[in-house]
């Protein structure tokens, strides 16, 4: 069964829909969305045999001119160089203002492929086939695209918004073990800061989650793409702060991030980490009840997400904090819940309790 999540923007709506083996559908879903019938697949080296190539096949089944570019997989390949090389293999494949990019794969590929449908022509119908947790419940809602600088992430972008996402909870079977947890400390994340309900669902159903039982897989990306949703509704270019609650255990996460270089935790993995400070930190600031913290870190535990927070040097997590965008005029605040299911944007926080807090 397949479920769709209506996002409702000012200027125009568009859908999401989530499913087991809604990758099958994907020349209807187009075809009901574009008056294109030329779609330019961008995939990454892992994902073009196992899903974009299967995808373009069907396309051209359909009579779709189609042309497929798998960019190296990682990271690195969100640059203004894969941008460059895709531009120009656009254009060398005939691409115009009637033809449609389609992002099949994780953020990387998202990220990337809507920045360039952003850019190329001023701007081409985008649509969206996220293949990893992360992307399905994150990166693919909320239009925000773009590449990295060296040693500036998510520099140069746009807003975009897609006309159609398309969530295939069957892809998340591939997905290696770690990433698919990094994926779920969204998941946690926005029962946490938004939705106590969902929350409990999660505890309650942490054995066919970690089994990826493709039901339950359905309802945490359609609850998690609709909680985004609203929030992404409210604050279309992240101006009147609402977002800011979505970056809840992100300050201490970035930082965790940057000292293990990019490489040592998974995004997700720093971010689970952060939360575990950000609400040990609650609790210090006698905000929130300790036995939220003991549930918080029990559904990490049982995710497989109780991540630590590396060695990381204390002064070392404040500099990085400091340099992080969001903390506003050189003073630390922090989203913290005050209960599961709601959260609220902290000023004004004492490093001393930001220090103790990395202590969990
Ligand atoms: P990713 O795109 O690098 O994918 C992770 C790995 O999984 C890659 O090796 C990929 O090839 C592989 N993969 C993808 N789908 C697979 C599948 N079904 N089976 C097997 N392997 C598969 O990483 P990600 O975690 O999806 O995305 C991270 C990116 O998303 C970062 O660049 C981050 O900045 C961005 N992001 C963007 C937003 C946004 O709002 N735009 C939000 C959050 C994160
Ligand atoms: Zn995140």
């Amino acid at each position: 069964k397949t479920e769709t999540v209506r996002v409702a923007l000012a200027e125009r709506s568009y859908d999401i829909e989530i499913g087991s083996g809604t990758l099958a559908g994907m020349p209807e879903f187009l075809r009901a969305r574009t008056k294109s019938d030329h779609a330019i697949l961008v995939t990454d080296s892992n994902v073009d045999d196992l899903y974009a190539d299967a995808a373009g096949d069907q396309l051209v089944g359909e009579g779709w001119e189609v042309d497929l570019f798998a960019i190296e997989a990682g990271e690195p390949s969100k640059s203004v160089d894969a941008a460059d090389e895709l531009w120009n293999a656009m254009l060398n494949e005939g691409a115009d203002r009637e033809s449609i990019v389609v992002a099949i794969g994780g953020g990387v590929v998202g990220d990337l492929a809507g920045f360039v449908a952003a850019t190329f022509a001023r701007g081409l119908e985008f649509f969206q086939a996220p293949t990893t947790l992360l992307a399905q419940v994150d990166s693919s809602v909320g239009g925000k695209v773009g590449v990295n600088l060296p040693g500036a992430k998510n520099m140069i972008g746009a807003f975009w918004q897609p006309r159609g996402v398309l969530c295939d909870v069957a892809a998340l079977e591939s997905l290696p073990d770690r990433e698919y947890r990094a994926g779920l400390a969204e998941v946690v994340k926005y029962g946490v800061i938004l939705d106590a309900e969902f929350f409990a669902y999660l505890e309650a159903n942490v054995e066919p989650i970690n089994a990826r039982h493709a039901d339950v897989l359905t309802r945490i990306v359609e609850r998690s793409c609709r909680l985004k949703a609203n929030v992404v509704e409210q604050d279309e270019r992240e101006t009147t702060g609402l977002r800011a609650a979505l970056n809840y255990g992100h300050t201490f996460g970035h930082a965790f991030e940057a000292i293990g270089e990019y490489e040592e935790l998974l995004h997700g993995e720093a971010v689970a980490a952060g939360m575990r400070c950000a609400m040990q930190l609650a609790v210090r600031l006698g905000r929130v009840a300790e036995a939220d913290f003991e549930r918080q870190e029990s559904l990490l535990e049982a995710l497989g997400l109780l991540v630590d927070p590396l060695e990381a040097d204390g002064d070392e997590v404040l500099r990085l904090m400091y340099r992080d965008k969001k903390v506003a005029a050189g003073k630390l605040r922090f989203v913290l819940p005050d209960r599961i299911g709601h959260v609220e944007l902290v000023a004004d926080v004492p490093e001393a309790d930001v220090l103790a807090a990395l202590a969990v």
